[in-house]
């Protein structure tokens, strides 16, 4: 059984016009062309596209997986549709320069345009997303030989795109690639090794796969510092356009528990030595260029987990307001049962597995947004300053962006499931499948423990603080907004003493690191990444809850006095229910011990 609605498109536009103020970049001379009017037109075409070709589908997709056959991969027909409508709707080239095909559209707006695919069918988006992408560093860094001959059919959606990075002992630690790249006379590379877990890396509609691969030229250094990106596609083109298959294999396709709609292929390239791979920019620097793509990549894992907790969130609060279930308790504690049944959404453990889904499905939205925001701002910068502040602000929650809205959704879908009772473990309810469609999202792009890593290790770090210091500042000035609102003054308070207590946090730690003792720095960085998540997102909700109260107040609002309500409410709720959890991990960062380091003598693992 399908519910009916996947995501509030209200909140999405109220956040995107009112808290992240989309028109504030509309001045900027890129964007020019663009109004907010004609920018809803586009985003109500991509929610009637979604509605009619991935929505009915997400079903389907999950009941009938991708699967390797004859040497490619079998995938669901909506496929092809997505690549040829997505590519007609300009939703692969929206945010391209317009000399390249594309449309100038803001991230900011793209990131609500591909939140509502997401919500609709997560089986889908990833394919055009991908292709964007790839298409993406083809652009930024490649010759214009390699733009002519990929770049036009990959943002019409005839050519899909890839990420091909992992490898079987190159996971979390991409300093381990040993693919291998062997110069030619002939200007090109031979390219030969093996890439697994590669999205959509293949299928039976794809006349063409452009993998952008990172590899290892012959005699480049040891670790990151020696690897090279290439342009290797399925089939190579020539002058004329003809495709000659260029020696890449499609070994397998992974079975998994969730997204079973989105293929993840395991391939072979140069089996037959006549793999030819085209070098991107200069030798060496290839994981620089793939982190321009992996930043976009990881704002997309957090946007599209925090859209399936979203479908997720709908389909339980359909359920919990359709479901007669008990009956609420009398004066005098006893149950009535000459009463009608309540329906179950009157029951106060319910309204709170609900608030905690709908806390944190707008609160990582909005954070989303954020991201996508300061990604507009640092793209458009008119001068050095601006565009440093903004890096430093997008590489600060990046990590935060990518797990607060993976890990915190997974609870939510759970909480969404629990809703259900025992349908919610029945296939015939789809929260089973939302809670096996998002679990991916804690995994791909940088694992919890290794995101948490950065966070700690690196960002907090970065600039010997200054890049903690600016978002703090950022944070602060929402705080002072606040402070001025008699009725969120709490929040406020509370909110500036969850900051001071990030700052007791990292003082108590950094001396390990100072040390040199790097292990036990960031031995609990996954805990950080809770703590600092939760402080995050409290700051989203209180900028939520200041665009609110203010429209509130003054009676200017373009949404119903319930829709204001609902996210004051909500923000109450987080502060009472989610933000509180800081103390306890607070409790567990500050503590001495070292248990989870291992010892010499060890006896438990
Ligand atoms: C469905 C799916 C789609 C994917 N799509 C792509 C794709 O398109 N392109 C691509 O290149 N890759 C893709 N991947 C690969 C994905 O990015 C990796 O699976 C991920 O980075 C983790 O690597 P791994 O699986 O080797 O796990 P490992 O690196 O072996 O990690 C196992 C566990 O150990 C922990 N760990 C590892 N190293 C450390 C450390 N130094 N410190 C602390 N903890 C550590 C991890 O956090 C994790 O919990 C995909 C994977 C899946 C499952």
């Amino acid at each position: 059984m399908m519910a009916e609605k996947y995501v509030d498109l209200d909140t999405l536009k109220y956040l995107l016009n009112d808290v992240h103020d989309l028109n504030s970049l509309l001045d900027r001379e890129r964007f020019q062309d663009h109004d907010p009017e004609s920018l809803d037109l586009f985003i109500d075409s991509v929610k009637q596209f979604a509605d009619k070709e991935l929505f009915p589908y997400l079903r389907e997709m999950d009941e009938n997986p991708a699967h390797h056959k004859d040497g490619t991969v079998m995938v669901h027909p909506q496929v092809k549709t997505m690549m040829e409508k997505g590519g007609e709707l300009g939703l692969i080239s929206a945010p391209f320069d317009y000399e390249e095909g594309g449309m100038q559209i803001p991230l900011l707006v793209q990131t609500v345009t591909a939140y509502i695919l997401d919500a609709a069918n997560n089986h889908l988006p990833g394919y055009t997303g991908l292709t964007q992408g790839a298409a993406e560093l083809i652009v930024h860094f490649a010759n214009q030989t390699l733009k002519d001959t990929y770049v036009p059919n990959m943002l019409s959606g005839r050519w899909g795109g890839t990420m091909c990075l992992t490898e079987p002992q190159a996971g979390s630690s991409l300093s381990d690639i040993v693919t291998k790249a062997t110069p030619t006379e002939e200007g090109h590379y031979l390219i030969s090794g093996q890439k697994i877990f590669i999205s959509g890396g293949d299928h039976q509609y794809a006349e063409n796969i452009v993998h952008l691969l990172l590899a290892r030229i012959e005699g480049a250094p040891k670790g990151t510092k020696g690897i090279s990106l290439f342009v290797v596609p399925k089939n190579r083109p020539d002058a004329h356009g003809t495709l000659t298959p260029n020696d890449v294999t499609t070994v397998a396709d992974f079975q998994k528990m969730g997204q079973k709609g989105y293929c993840t292929t395991h391939l072979g390239f140069g089996d037959a030595g006549d793999c030819r791979g085209f070098l991107v920019g200069e030798p060496n620097k290839g994981l620089h260029y793939m982190f321009m793509m992996m930043n976009g990549a990881r704002i997309a894992v957090g946007r599209g987990a925090s859209a399936i907790a979203s479908a997720a969130y709908h389909a339980s609060l359909q359920y919990a307001n359709e479901r007669p279930q008990g009956r609420k308790l009398t004066k005098d504690g006893t149950k009535n049962v000459d009463q009608k049944q309540n329906l179950i959404i009157e029951h106060p453990d319910v309204r709170r597995m609900l608030m905690m889904q709908k806390a944190v499905v707008e609160g990582s939205m909005s954070l989303c947004l954020l991201a996508a925001k300061y990604y507009d701002l640092e793209y458009t910068a008119t001068s050095p300053e601006e565009k440093r502040k903004y890096n430093t602000l997008l590489e600060m929650i990046i990590p935060v962006v990518k797990t607060y809205p993976a890990e915190a959704g997974i609870d939510a879908v759970n909480n969404g499931l629990q809703i259900l009772g025992g349908y919610g473990f029945c296939t015939d309810f789809v929260l089973q499948q939302y809670s096996r469609d998002i679990r991916i999202s804690a995994i791909y792009e940088g694992t919890t423990g290794i995101q948490s890593q950065d966070l700690l290790g690196r960002k907090m770090t970065m600039g010997n603080g200054e890049g903690a210091k600016m978002l703090m500042d950022e944070m602060m000035q929402t705080i002072q907004a606040a402070s001025q609102i008699d009725a969120l003054r709490p929040y406020a308070d509370i909110l500036s003493q969850k900051m001071q207590k990030t700052v007791a946090i990292f003082e108590h730690l950094m001396p390990f690191a100072m040390k040199g003792d790097y292990e036990r720095f960031l031995a609990d960085a996954s805990i950080f990444m809770e703590f600092f998540s939760l402080v995050v997102i409290g700051w989203s909700w209180l900028e939520i809850g200041v665009n609110a109260k203010q429209a509130l107040l003054t009676g200017n609002g373009n949404y119903s006095e319930d829709f204001y309500e609902s996210k004051l409410t909500t923000l109450e709720y987080f502060f009472a229910y989610e933000l509180p959890k800081t103390s306890g991990l607070a409790e567990i960062l500050m503590h001495p011990t070292t248990v989870t380091i291992k010892k010499e003598k060890e006896t438990i693992c």
